[in-house]
């Protein structure tokens, strides 16, 4: 049974679909991803990354941690960093996104909602170089605290009116308005997927890409592949989160910290019991 406090969510949810088609390629020419952990740009965005970088898009990676809290590797924090930093250029290289595209902010792996006054300008500075268009992130109830935590930051961050944000998922499955048609370039998002070798070690991510095959029940009868969104301007975006934030389902959350006025506030860790582990991926 939903909770009655849960409907004005669901409602907004129901409401972001709007206008435009539910099937389609972002009309997008410069674009921001950010990943919480190396992994997650493939998983979330993979595919939409490799056909915007097919058709002349500019594509910038951020990667907020290195993912050094990796579980089930014998392997020290450092040489854990080292090693997913590369398999993450290498996993960008499939999808088209040269070295020179890739920033790693090396934030601590399952400590981003400490460091959200460290994230915000980071963000800003990204839009602003690249003039983007548009921003993909884990989408507000990803259900991982670092996924959520980059949410929280968003909300602090000053981006402008028109930037376009592109919630993706990974750990929880969204409410989908936008799905972007995969197939075409599915191998590399299976090549960039496959180059993250040490996030194996936690668990075998290649599990994700069934939600891909699943998704294209939604417009390509069930043949193909397809990536699912959560897509809005910025404002009503952040206005969802809010209301996402104050389901009584969710743990206390700490505002986000922000110059300036008041400012919206979003998502920040997930609730204790979460099925997402607390340090990557
Ligand atoms: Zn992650």
């Amino acid at each position: 049974m939903v909770p009655e406090r849960a409907w004005p969510l669901l409602l907004a949810l129901r409401s972001l679909p709007g206008d435009g088609a539910l099937i389609g390629e972002p009309r997008l020419h410069s674009v921001v991803v950010l990943a919480p952990h190396p992994d997650d740009e493939s998983l979330g965005c993979g595919g939409t990354v490799a056909l915007l970088r097919g058709r002349g898009a500019s594509v910038r990676v951020a990667f907020a941690t290195d993912g050094e809290s990796t579980r089930g590797a014998a392997l020290s924090a450092d040489e854990t960093r080292r090693r997913r930093r590369s398999e993450a250029l290498a996993a960008c290289g499939q999808l088209g996104v040269a070295a020179a595209d890739v920033g790693f902010w090396g934030l601590p792996d399952g400590g981003l909602a400490a460091s959200t006054h460290e994230i915000v300008p980071l963000i800003e500075s990204a839009v602003a170089e690249t003039r983007a268009d548009g921003l993909f992130l884990p989408w507000f109830l990803d259900g991982h605290a670092d996924h959520e935590a980059l949410n929280a930051a968003l909300a602090s961050a000053t981006l402008p009116p028109g930037l376009e944000v592109w919630g993706y998922e990974t750990w929880s499955p969204l409410i989908a308005n936008r799905i972007v048609d995969v197939s075409t370039v599915w191998a590399r998002k299976e090549a960039a997927v496959a180059a993250h070798v040490t996030a194996r070690l936690a668990f075998d991510v290649e599990a994700t890409l069934g939600l891909n095959r699943w998704r294209s029940i939604h417009g390509l009868m069930g043949r193909g592949y397809a990536e699912a969104f959560l897509a809005a301007p910025i404002r009503e975006y952040l206005a969802t989160a809010v209301l996402a934030r104050d389901l009584p389902s969710a743990a206390p959350r700490p505002a986000a910290p922000g110059p300036g006025a008041p400012r919206p506030s979003a998502p920040g860790p997930a609730a204790p019991g979460s099925a997402a582990p607390s340090g990557s991926t």
